[in-house]
C-alpha cells in the first residue's frame, strides 16, 4: 500500500504540516493508517513524506504499526504523481497495489475491501460517489465550454487499487512521456485500460481546507472514528 503524505498543505494555512494535525487525539496520518490494518492481505505500507517531516512520518509508523507490518517512510516529490512514482518503487512482491491520500482519515473498511476486491477480479478500481453540482468544463477566461449530464458524472477519491504490475508501467510511461494527471487511475485510462468505479462513502473526505477540518470534527463527533 502507498500512503501519500508529502503535499505541502499551503490550502490549510497552518504552519503544521496536514498528516500531523489532531483529531481525536491522534494525528490524521495515524487514522488514516488504522483504517486499513485490519486487511487481512496488507503485506506492506510506504508512506511518501516531506524531507521536512520524514522524521515525524517514521515516528508515527513506528508507534501506529510497530513490526506488525513492513514500512517505510521515503521522500516525496514535487507532485502527488511523483511521490507515489518514488514510493512505488518500494512496492515489491506483490499482486495488488492500492493508494490512499494520507488526508483521508474517514474511509470506511467494506468500501476498501469491495475496492481491492473488484480490482483483483478486473486490474483497476476506484472509489466515487456520483456529483452532487452539476458540473461544467470551462474555458480559461470562464466561459462555459461543455456541460456534461450529471448522472454520468462522478467525484472519483482514493483508494485507487490496481494490478501492481499495470499501475508500474502506468507510472513508467507516464514520468517517460512527461504525461500528468491528478489520480492514478488517469494513467491507467490513458494506457487505454479499463477502471471500475466503486460506490465509496460520502464521509471520505480529502481534509484540504480549513472547513474541512471543521467537517473532520463534527464526523468524529458523530462516531465516525473510532
Ligand atoms: O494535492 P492533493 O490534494 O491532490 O494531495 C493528495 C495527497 O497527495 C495528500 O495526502 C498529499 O500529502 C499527497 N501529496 C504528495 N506529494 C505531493 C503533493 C501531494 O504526497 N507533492
Amino acid at each position: 500500500m502507498v500512503i501519500p503524505a508529502a503535499g505541502v498543505g499551503a490550502r490549510m494555512q497552518r504552519s503544521q504540516p496536514k498528516p500531523f494535525i489532531q483529531l481525536a487525539e491522534k494525528s490524521i496520518l495515524e487514522h488514516t493508517l488504522r483504517q486499513f490494518l485490519p486487511l487481512k492481505k496488507l503485506q506492506s505500507i510506504v508512506v511518501a513524506a516531506s524531507p521536512a517531516i520524514i522524521n515525524q512520518a517514521q515516528d508515527v509508523l513506528h508507534q501506529c504499526l510497530g513490526s506488525q507490518f513492513a514500512w517505510q517512510c521515503v521522500e516525496g516529490g514535487e507532485t502527488r504523481q511523483q511521490s507515489i512514482n518514488k514510493a512505488l518503487s518500494h512496492i515489491k512482491e506483490t499482486d495488488i497495489v492500492l493508494v490512499h491520500d494520507a488526508v483521508r482519515p474517514f474511509i470506511a473498511l467494506d468500501k476498501i475491501e469491495a475496492c481491492c476486491n473488484t480490482a483483483a477480479e478486473m486490474g483497476a478500481a476506484v472509489v466515487g460517489f456520483p456529483a452532487i453540482d452539476t458540473i461544467k468544463k470551462i474555458d480559461t477566461d470562464g466561459m462555459v465550454v461543455e456541460t456534461p449530464k450529471r448522472q454520468k458524472m462522478w467525484q472519483i477519491q482514493t483508494p485507487q487499487v490496481f494490478r501492481t504490475e499495470l499501475l508500474k508501467k502506468a507510472y513508467r510511461q507516464a514520468e517517460s512521456r512527461g504525461y500528468q494527471a491528478t489520480d492514478d487511475a488517469s494513467l491507467v485510462e490513458w494506457l487505454g485500460e479499463p477502471v471500475k468505479v466503486v460506490r465509496g462513502n460520502r464521509s471520505n473526505i480529502k481534509i484540504t481546507y480549513p472547513q474541512d477540518l471543521e467537517r473532520a470534527r463534527l464526523l468524529v463527533e458523530n462516531g465516525i472514528l473510532s
